[in-house]
């Protein structure tokens, strides 16, 4: 039985714009291991290639991202992969150091490594976006969302303060991120343009198209230009606290995890894919 795309990350460029797709449709592009070294190749790529301008991150099929993968049956969690920070390998540890040592490589440093990528990037996102999947399109410097995309970040539900990549109070007013964080609602993407979480709101048929016309007139700008305007808010963004303010999350995060594998046997606090998806809907049914 065939469980897996042959390629989880699909590549291609059109004039000036590099589109890396998530292509794991049937687990709603769940993230797991070799996504992530695909993806990151896949950056690498767009990165190299000096006809490349702009570079847009998409997912296959119904959905942007559900998040991590916490429950398919690609899910690989325990396997070494071929890193690219120097984290030391996390896949023959035990006790909190297995997994603050592999998402200190995995999540928070290749969201960071993602996030400084030195040309622009756009999340086109469509329907899902929860948990890990927000730390993608966050990475982003542009978000495009179709009006039947939603956003959550549902993780304090298994005791841990939102996803490692924490930058819930940079992309909302904190206010709402802890309201964001607090309740684990669906933020649908009229609100979120509300926000200023999403640059353009369009129809689901429109969203290549919107996508792409934002990207090509990005794209009419000098590379260099580009580059160092994005260093520039970058850095700022960075000076109001945002690297510092997530290295302390990320070892409250952990902190959480190791509390819940002492009290419950289990990192995610006795919660997994199936368990978080119901809970999820059964929210959404109540219209909240
Ligand atoms: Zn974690």
């Amino acid at each position: 039985m065939v469980t897996e795309e042959k390629d989880s990350v699909l590549y291609d460029v059109h004039a000036e714009v590099a589109s890396i797709t998530m292509n794991r449709p049937r687990y709603r592009n769940a993230q797991n291991g070799r996504m992530t070294y695909a993806l990151d190749d896949a950056f690498k790529r767009a990165v190299d290639d000096d006809c490349v301008k702009v570079i847009v991150l998409k997912g296959a099929g119904r959905h942007f991202s559900a998040g991590h993968d916490i429950g398919t049956p690609g899910r690989d969690i325990n396997d070494s992969q071929d890193r690219k920070t120097l984290w030391y390998d996390h896949a023959d540890k035990t006790g909190g150091e297995f997994l603050y040592v592999r998402e200190a490589e995995a999540y928070l440093g290749m969201c960071r490594r993602w996030r400084d990528i030195p040309k622009p990037t756009i999340a086109m996102v469509q329907g899902a976006c929860i948990a890990g999947g927000l730390m993608l399109a966050w990475v982003c410097d542009l978000i495009v969302a179709s009006d039947d995309a939603f956003f959550s970040d549902p993780v304090v539900r298994m005791g841990i303060p939102g996803v490692e990549y924490f930058a819930h109070p940079f992309e909302l007013h904190p206010r709402i991120a802890k309201e964001f964080l607090f309740t684990g609602e669906r933020m649908n993407a009229e609100r979120a343009y509300r926000l200023g979480m999403v640059n353009r709101v369009c129809k689901r048929e429109e969203l290549e198209a919107e996508t792409l016309r934002l990207a090509n007139k990005v794209a009419e700008m000098p590379r260099l230009g580009l580059a160092l305007t994005k260093q520039a808010i970058n850095n700022i963004e960075d000076l109001q606290g945002k690297r510092t303010g997530m290295e302390a999350a990320y070892a409250w995060h952990h902190f959480a995890h190791t509390h819940n594998e002492l009290e419950t046997g289990h990192k995610l606090g006795g919660q997994d894919a199936k368990s978080m998806a119901a809970k999820n809907t059964e929210q959404n049914k109540q219209g909240i």
